[in-house]
C-alpha cells in the first residue's frame, strides 16, 4: 500500500520571505512537529486534515499554475518526504524545503533548503542547507546569530514586530553578508 502522509492544508500564494520572496508556489503543509517551540506561528499545523499519497498530492499541486511547490510543515521532515520530492522533480517541479533542520535527510531531491534552527539543529543540515533562517526576537542575542555567520544567514524579526525588525537591520548593516528576512505575506495580509 503506498506512504499516506500526513497533510495540513495544500494552498496557492506568494512565498513571503527568503529570497524567493513574492514568487509564486504552491505549499504543501505537512502536518505535525514535535519540538514543541512555545512561540510556534503554526500551532494549526499540528492539526492532520488530509492523509494523502504523493500522487494525490501531486493531482492537488497540478490545479496550479507555478512550478514551485514549498513543502513546509508543521516539520515536514519528520515524515519521509523524499518519495514527494523525486515524484514532483520527475514532473519538472522546483522543489524547496523549509524545516528546523533536526532531522537529517537526504536533499538530493530538493532545488532549495531554508533550514530554520529551533532547540536544535542537526550539524549535517546546517551543511546541507541553502539558507539559514533564524527568527530574532528582543531575547536573541548577537552571540546566538554569529554562530551561523559562515552561513548564507537571513535574519527573520519575530511576528514583524518594529522593534525586533530594527534590531535585524542594524545587525545586517553591520555584518552586510547577512540578509534581512520579513515575512512579506503578513505585511500585505495573504495567506
Ligand atoms: S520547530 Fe517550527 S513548527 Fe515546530 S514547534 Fe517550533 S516553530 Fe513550530
Amino acid at each position: 500500500m503506498p506512504q499516506q502522509l500526513k497533510v495540513n492544508e495544500i494552498f496557492y500564494s506568494l512565498q513571503g520571505e527568503g529570497p524567493f520572496s513574492g514568487s509564486a508556489a504552491v505549499f504543501v503543509r505537512l502536518a505535525t512537529c514535535t519540538m514543541g517551540c512555545a512561540w510556534c506561528d503554526t500551532k494549526y499545523a499540528q492539526k492532520v486534515n488530509f492523509l494523502l499519497t504523493e500522487k494525490e498530492i501531486l493531482k492537488e499541486i497540478k490545479k496550479y499554475p507555478a512550478k514551485l511547490v514549498i513543502i513546509t510543515g508543521g516539520e515536514p521532515c519528520e515524515q519521509n518526504i523524499i518519495p514527494l520530492a523525486k515524484l514532483l522533480k520527475t514532473k519538472k517541479y522546483q522543489v524547496h524545503l523549509e524545516t528546523n533542520g533536526s532531522i537529517d535527510i537526504d536533499t538530493k531531491y530538493f532545488d532549495f533548503v531554508a533550514v530554520s534552527p529551533k532547540k536544535y539543529v542537526a550539524s549535517k543540515m546546517l551543511k546541507k542547507a541553502s539558507i539559514i533562517k533564524l527568527v530574532i526576537d528582543e531575547k536573541t542575542t548577537l552571540k546566538e546569530i554569529l554562530k551561523y555567520k559562515k552561513y548564507n544567514l537571513y535574519l527573520q524579526p519575530n511576528s514583524a514586530k518594529k522593534e525586533n525588525t530594527a534590531k535585524c537591520v542594524q545587525i545586517v548593516k553591520k555584518y552586510p553578508k547577512m540578509h534581512l528576512s520579513v515575512q512579506m505575506h503578513k505585511l500585505i495580509k495573504i495567506k
